[in-house]
């Protein structure tokens, strides 16, 4: 038997669906930036959007372009432009492989929607709740566009989020509102802001279903469709549009599950992937998996767009909250409580951790973690070595031996 015929991945119909929503979402943000009308504003991928959507800007996440930078492989050869201007090898990828992109003039979104350029933003806002990458990120940016940059800076390593955490990040939402509504010349509603803090909700809802979906045996999702697929949570929350797609998304899923069809052939291994996605290596580590008949079936890194702690009927408070217990905010000894939580949930059977060399700040294997969750769980893990986006730091041959001795070991416990 060949390798093509062993090694069976079910693709997703309604991931078209999903190109087709974001093709529409850059395409509106092109005509905006030339035509100068809506305004844009830039954010990062966990800021503020609903405020910005409420405030009548059009919002643009450099995250998903990098990411983009990461899947067409084109990061590496740009990186050294930043390096170049001082931004650190060590620092995080997507900033330099972006930066680095912006200097040499070049954006995969000409070779996939035909699209000259990034859009310019009118301001720029971001929240350090993931890391500091993001504000320098943006200071560049804001800098080479003479646009102001804004922002909430949140505590972070945090245990249980209490009052005082919640109010300090709510006020700083409320006080972006005069300097956005200087720059949108929309008065602020909160009628508005209520409206797309349901539609957010909603979305955030729906992804959850989505990726809950592979709880089911066999999963009828990969990891990989996730990373494929979470655009409109990302880039949609707040818009009727994200909930109308991903309907059709969790629909496809659904069926699957009612005829037990797996994503992956003849699925043995439910496996859970921590940390960073290696983004130009997405379809790579797919097929080395399902080839061993395991299935990557879910992650710390796609549920981190599930905010189910947002109300419409209390806005600021519930944005503040949703913001700042998310994973990535949070200290060790809460990841490692939700980490167990869903290993339960997934039935998994052996997890996989990320070392992200520029992103420490998504990597949870460094401090002792996988030891600790083995000890509480029984549950084995392995640690690959590579990065987001620089895949000059990501070796092929040995991930691969690593990958297969792990099931080999899956495979003994049995
Ligand atoms: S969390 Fe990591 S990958 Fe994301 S912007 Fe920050 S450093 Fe970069």
């Amino acid at each position: 038997m060949n390798d093509e015929k062993k090694i069976l991945i079910k693709k997703l119909q309604t991931a078209a669906d999903v190109s087709q929503f974001m093709a529409d979402y850059y395409h509106g943000l092109d005509q905006a930036s030339k035509a100068g009308n809506p305004k844009i504003a830039w954010c990062t991928s966990v800021g503020p959007a609903e405020i910005l959507r409420a405030m009548g800007f059009l919002v643009y996440f450099p995250e998903t372009h990098s990411a983009m930078l990461g899947t067409t492989r084109m990061a590496a050869d740009l990186i050294p432009e930043a390096n170049a201007l001082g931004y650190s090898p060590e620092i995080c990828s997507y900033l330099t492989a972006d930066i680095g992109a912006f200097l040499r003039g070049v954006t995969p979104l000409t070779k996939v929607y035909k699209i000259d350029s990034i859009p310019k933003p009118d301001v720029l806002v971001f929240n350090t709740n993931q890391c500091r990458d993001v504000q320098d990120w943006f200071n560049w940016y804001g800098t080479k566009f003479k646009a102001p940059v804004i922002g909430i800076y949140t505590h972070r390593n945090i245990g249980d989020l209490t009052e005082a955490h919640i109010t300090s990040v709510a006020k700083q939402m409320e006080a972006l509102l005069e300097p956005l509504g200087k720059i949108s010349g929309k008065t602020f509603d909160m009628a508005e802001l209520k409206r797309v803090v349901k539609l957010s909700r909603d979305c955030s809802d729906i992804w959850k279903k989505i990726l809950d979906t592979a709880s089911a045996v066999p999963s009828p999702l990969t990891f990989y469709d996730g990373t494929t697929i979470m655009g409109p949570a990302v880039v949609g929350r707040g818009s009727q549009s994200a909930l109308d797609v991903y309907q059709k998304v969790l629909a496809e899923l659904e069926d699957r599950i009612r005829n037990r069809e797996g994503a992956v052939n003849d699925e043995h291994y439910r496996i859970y992937w921590d940390g960073m996605p290696i983004w130009g290596r997405l379809s790579v580590h797919a097929k080395l998996f399902a080839g061993l008949n395991a299935n990557v079936l879910a992650s710390t890194y796609c549920n981190s767009w599930i905010f189910s702690a947002l109300d419409p009927d209390d806005p600021f408070n519930s944005m503040a909250r949703a913001y700042t217990e998310l994973f990535i905010v949070r200290s060790d000894q809460a990841k490692e409580e939700y980490i167990k939580n869903m290993l339960d949930f997934f039935k998994v059977d052996g997890i996989v951790y990320h070392d992200s060399k520029t992103c420490p700040n998504n990597t949870n294997c460094r401090y002792g973690m996988p030891q600790r969750l083995e000890k509480i769980t029984g549950i084995p893990s392995l640690t690959i070595h590579g990065d987001l986006n620089d895949l000059r730091l990501v070796s092929d041959e040995q991930t691969k031996t690593k990958v297969e001795a792990f099931i080999e070991q899956l495979e003994e416990r049995r």
